[in-house]
């Protein structure tokens, strides 16, 4: 049986590199990792201008707080550490390093797979916050935070291999790459939560992963299960995620954790099982590189920290001039200012669309009250009156509609035919929302 959810849309695919093997991208010749990668407190750097970096060498934390540490992709020289304004428009550092193209991995990395059968749960978790694993979906929460406050509290664990925004297949093909490290990691997110069954959520479009992972999960995994979840914008969101699977609602303001469940993207799933039988952090990551712009689009493996431009270099470079440069996917991304934006943990497409991928935006016309945007609203809320109140300023109106229950899909702006910006007024409101009441 295929699960789903009220509401979402069905919006053209664009899986274009659904069958681009995982390329690793030819060493960049410099990088810059941000000290802020993750929800919560940014790091301070721990190096130096001038100080030698080996590839997974810790070089960014925080003194308390809720973080991720931030390691070296590379190894080489440490050339700046600099500071300069991230695509959400705040100040953020970087630290730059000169790759030496020796690839020389720190000693804190394993030289060979170390069994992580006799793990214990604190171990696991450990594990996972000294590699700096963050939700490579894109939310980038802390991941030994999110297993820490789900101890005791959850009865079921959901691996999110969904990947319902159009171009990315960078989770599609780990899935039929690398499936063990996807399961392994899985095995030990149990151990660490304490429960006896898992299982993957698979969107319909990947029958070859679903395939795949039952096989593999019949002959050797059989704590975990393969569920398939019907391919519709925005499945991969955790709220409609868990309803699919559980009929279990979140209520707003509430953690999954809240209604007895956890959810982790595929990817983090096998960043936690590298990170414990290798000690391997996280400093590199798969990214889908498409758009109509794109010479040839690619799966790409990129050290953390890598230019936009190399990527796209590595993808025989622009045929056409981008109209929008986005970090993501183009229904929840962020355009970004340059092609010098810097692959993050939580980068997982860069998109280089021109005005015919961008649907040829018309402009903004007047509500015509056709009521579209609330049918496909998979939060259930009025985004017609909450993008009204917004612009003549109620935002206490647009509250009441539920501004802050949005989880800024898109679905809403995408199906308006009137081309208003319903999101963006959303999230104009939920700005000043929480800035009246911090
Ligand atoms: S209001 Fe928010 S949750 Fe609802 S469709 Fe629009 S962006 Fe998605
Ligand atoms: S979809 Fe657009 S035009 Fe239709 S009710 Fe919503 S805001 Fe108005």
């Amino acid at each position: 049986m295929k699960h789903s959810f009220r509401g979402g849309i069905h919006i053209n695919e664009h899986k274009n590199t659904a069958n681009c093997p995982i390329t690793p991208l030819p060493p960049p010749k410099t990088v810059a990792i941000p000290l802020s990668q993750h929800i919560g407190v940014p790091c301070a750097p721990l190096v130096a201008v001038g100080d030698y970096v080996r590839k997974g060498q810790p070089i960014g934390r925080a003194e308390g707080g809720l973080f991720c540490p931030i390691h070296s992709s590379v190894s080489g020289k440490v050339i700046a550490i600099r500071r300069r304004q991230s695509m959400h428009g705040q100040a953020l550092t970087d630290i730059v390093i000169e790759n030496d193209g020796a690839d020389t991995w720190h000693e804190s990395v394993l030289e060979a797979e170390q069994p992580t059968d006799s793990l214990t749960p604190e171990e696991i978790i450990a594990a996972t916050e000294a590699a700096g694993v963050c939700g490579m979906g894109g939310a980038s929460f802390p991941t030994h935070a999110k297993i820490r406050s789900a101890l005791g509290k959850v009865d079921t664990l959901l691996i999110n291999c969904a990947e319902c925004e159009p171009y990315i297949t960078a989770n599609h093909r780990l899935l039929l790459e690398s499936p063990h490290d996807v399961l392994r990691g899985t095995l030990l997110l149990l151990r660490a939560l304490g429960l006896s069954r898992g299982c993957l959520v698979v969107e319909d479009n990947k029958a070859d992963a679903i395939l795949l992972l039952r096989r593999l999960c019949e002959e050797g995994y059989p704590a975990i299960s393969v569920e398939v979840v019907r391919t519709k914008y925005p499945q991969g969101d955790e709220r409609q995620l868990i309803y699919a699977i559980t009929r279990r609602q979140l209520p707003p303001g509430k953690l999954p954790a809240d209604i007895g469940c956890v959810v982790f993207n595929a990817e983090t799933a096998a960043a936690i099982y590298r990170a414990a039988a290798w000690h391997k952090p996280l400093c590199e990551r798969i990214v889908t590189v498409d758009g109509d712009c794109i010479r040839e689009p690619k799966n790409l493996l990129v050290p953390v920290g890598t230019p936009f431009s190399a990527l796209i270099e590595a993808c025989g470079g622009l045929c056409q001039t981008p109209e929008r440069l986005v970090a993501g996917g183009p229904m929840m991304g962020f355009a970004v200012w340059g092609a010098d934006e810097p692959v993050t943990k939580g980068t997982s497409a860069v998109l280089a669309l021109s005005d015919a991928d961008t649907d040829g935006y018309l402009g903004e016309h007047d509500c015509i009250r056709c009521g579209r945007c609330v049918g496909v609203c998979p939060m259930h809320l009025l985004p017609n009156y909450i993008a009204s109140y917004t612009r003549i300023g109620d935002y206490e109106g647009a509250a009441e509609n539920g501004a802050m229950s949005c989880v800024e899909c898109g679905s809403c702006a995408y199906i308006c035919p009137a081309g208003i910006p319903i999101v963006q007024f959303v999230r104009a409101a939920k700005t000043v929302l929480r800035q009246k009441r911090s």
